[in-house]
């Protein structure tokens, strides 16, 4: 089964680029671009961990989970055997 991917999305209104974020973040996702300010270039890298929304004393961050590929084809499948069986 495919790992889950996940989205980061920043709130650039609300962060104040104290940094927290990119130098807790395990894999990197977050990395300080220019001026402290955070910035994801690959987010196929975050593995949902959240520490770094938990963290972010701004609550600027949010980790949204992707629908899995898989998941949608499986449901397709379920769907047309239900068809079938009506
Ligand atoms: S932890 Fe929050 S406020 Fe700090 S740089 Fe990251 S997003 Fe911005
Ligand atoms: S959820 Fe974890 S891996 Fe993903 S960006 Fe935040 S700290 Fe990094």
């Amino acid at each position: 089964m495919a790992r889950k991917q996940y989205r980061v999305e920043i709130k650039y209104e609300w962060c104040k680029s104290c940094g927290i974020c990119y130098h807790v973040c395990p894999t990197k996702t977050i990395i300080n671009k220019e001026l402290g300010k955070p910035v994801v270039l690959d987010h196929s890298k975050c593995i949902g961990c959240l520490v770094c929304e938990n963290l972010c004393p701004d609550f600027a961050i949010n980790i949204v989970e992707m629908k899995q590929e898989t998941d949608t084809k499986s449901d397709d499948k379920k769907a047309k055997v239900g068809v079938e069986n009506a």
